[in-house]
C-alpha cells in the first residue's frame, strides 16, 4: 500500500511568501482590514481554496470562506480558520499559517478522494488584530454573530469609518449580520497558529495543544506625589511618585511569579515632569495581567490593587487605578484538546499542553462553538515582528498533525 498523500509543506511555505508580498509597507508587511492589499490577498486565498477542491466565497464581513462538502452536501462543518490581516510591520506566519495550512489539509483530503462524515470549512478572517479600526476580532465576531453595530462608526487614521470602508470594498455595512453562522451548522472550531512564545522551542517540540486562551485584565495607574528640587528636598520629606511606582512594578512581578501560568507586566511608564534634577511628581503606568484561569487572574488583580494602594498610603502619595480592559479566559474544550493530542501522539510526538498568552479568533468563535487550537513552534517565540520565523519541517509537522486531527475528528465525543 502506498503512503497516503500528505499536505505539502513547500506549498504552505510558498503561499506564506506570496501573502507576505501583499503589503502597504515597503520592505515589510502591513495588511489591514478592507485595504487594497486585503483585496489582493482574498483573490489569492479564494483561488487556493478552489484549487484545493472547495467552493469559495467572500462573506458579508470580507472573510474568505471555503467549504469542502462531506459524504453528502449540506452536512454541519468542522470549521478551521485564522486571520489574514496583520499588525503594522508584522511577521508572515501569525494568522496566515493557520489559514494556509487548513487549505492545504483539505487539498490533501481532496487529492486522496476522501470525503468525511461532516463538511470542512476554512475561514480566512479579514480582521483579528484590529490594526485599522482599533477594534479586534471583527471578522470572527461577524461569523460568531456577536458583531456590534457601533463598531461601524469607528474611524481609521484617515478618518474613514468602517461603514465607509466596507462600501469601498463593495460590501454592504447593513448586511454584515449575514456573515453569522448558525450554531447547528458548526460542529467545532479548530485553529492552527504559531505559538508566539518561546515554550515549545525551549522544550525542543514542534507542536503543542492549547489549553486556553488567557483572560486578561489591564489597568492604567496614576501616582501623585510632590515634585521638588532634587538637591534641596531631604529624603525624609519627599513624596516621590517614581519610587512608589518602582515598588508597585516589583509587586506586579512578585505576585505574577508566585503562580504558574500567571503573567504580569508593566509595559509602559511615564515619569513627570521628567528632569534629572526634579523629584518625580507624577507617574503613569500600565499593568497587564493574564492567566488561563479566571480565578487566578481575578485574585491576582485584586491583590495588586490592594497592595499598590498600601504602598502609596505608606509613602504618602495618591494613587488612581483604572481598569481599562477585562477579557475572560476562552478555554479550549477538553474533547477537542484530547483529539488534537491524539493526532500529535499518532505522529510519534510528545503531547505538550500549554496556554496561549496571546489572543486569537477562538475568543470570538467560542460564542458559536467549542474551540480547539494547535500551536506550532516559532523561532525564539518572536512574533508581531518581521523576524517571525518557522522552519519548513515544523510547517510540515503542524499540517500533518492538523490533517490527522481533521480526518479522525469525532463530533460524537462532545460531552
Ligand atoms: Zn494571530
Amino acid at each position: 500500500m502506498t503512503a497516503p498523500i500528505q499536505p505539502s509543506a513547500q506549498r504552505i511555505w510558498d503561499h506564506c511568501e506570496a501573502l507576505a508580498k501583499l503589503s502597504e509597507l515597503d520592505g515589510g508587511l502591513t495588511r489591514v482590514y478592507l485595504s487594497d492589499e486585503q483585496r489582493r490577498a482574498n483573490e489569492l486565498v479564494l483561488g487556493w481554496m478552489r484549487e484545493a477542491g472547495m467552493s469559495a466565497r467572500l462573506d458579508a464581513a470580507g472573510n474568505c470562506v471555503g467549504r469542502y462538502e462531506g459524504e453528502r452536501a449540506g452536512l454541519p462543518a468542522l470549521v478551521l480558520g485564522s486571520h489574514l490581516d496583520t499588525v503594522r510591520d508584522a511577521g508572515r506566519y501569525d494568522g496566515m499559517l493557520g489559514v494556509i495550512a487548513g487549505i492545504e489539509c483539505v487539498h490533501a483530503l481532496n487529492a486522496r478522494g476522501r470525503r468525511l462524515p461532516f463538511a470542512v470549512e476554512v475561514i480566512g478572517f479579514a480582521d483579528e488584530e484590529g490594526t485599522r479600526f482599533n477594534a479586534t476580532l471583527l471578522g470572527s465576531r461577524a461569523v460568531a454573530g456577536t458583531f456590534r453595530k457601533e463598531v461601524l462608526d469607528a474611524v481609521d487614521r484617515q478618518g474613514i469609518s468602517m461603514r465607509e470602508a466596507l462600501r469601498r470594498f463593495d460590501l454592504d455595512p447593513e448586511r454584515i449580520g449575514e456573515a453569522a453562522k448558525r450554531r447547528e451548522d458548526v460542529l467545532a472550531y479548530a485553529e492552527l497558529h504559531i505559538e508566539q512564545g518561546p515554550v515549545l522551542e525551549a522544550e525542543g517540540l514542534a507542536v503543542g495543544v492549547v489549553t486556553a486562551i488567557n483572560g486578561a485584565n489591564r489597568y492604567a495607574v496614576e501616582i501623585d506625589g510632590m515634585a521638588g528640587h532634587a538637591g534641596t528636598v531631604p529624603m525624609t520629606l519627599r513624596q516621590d511618585a517614581m519610587a512608589a511606582a518602582a515598588e508597585c512594578v516589583l509587586a506586579v512581578e512578585r505576585r505574577a511569579a508566585a503562580e504558574p501560568e500567571l503573567v504580569g507586566t508593566v509595559g509602559k511608564l511615564e515619569c513627570l515632569p521628567g528632569a534629572v534634577n526634579v523629584v518625580p511628581g507624577k507617574v503613569r503606568f500600565t499593568i497587564d495581567v493574564r492567566s488561563p484561569r479566571d480565578g487566578s487572574r481575578l485574585a491576582a488583580a485584586a491583590d495588586l490593587v490592594r497592595e499598590m494602594q498600601a504602598i502609596c498610603d505608606r509613602r504618602g502619595v495618591g494613587v488612581k487605578i483604572a481598569k481599562t480592559h477585562e477579557g475572560k479566559t476562552a478555554p479550549c474544550a477538553g474533547w477537542l484538546q484530547a483529539q488534537i493530542g491524539e493526532a500529535i501522539a499518532a505522529e510519534g510526538l510528545p503531547v505538550r499542553k500549554l496556554p496561549s498568552g496571546a489572543g486569537h479568533d477562538g475568543m470570538a468563535m467560542i460564542d458559536l462553538a467549542d474551540i480547539g487550537m494547535l500551536f506550532v513552534r516559532c523561532e525564539k517565540g518572536i512574533s508581531h515582528n518581521p523576524a517571525e520565523a518557522i522552519t519548513l519541517a515544523d510547517a510540515e509537522t503542524g499540517a500533518r498533525v492538523f490533517l490527522r486531527f481533521i480526518e479522525n475528528f469525532d463530533p460524537k465525543r462532545k460531552p
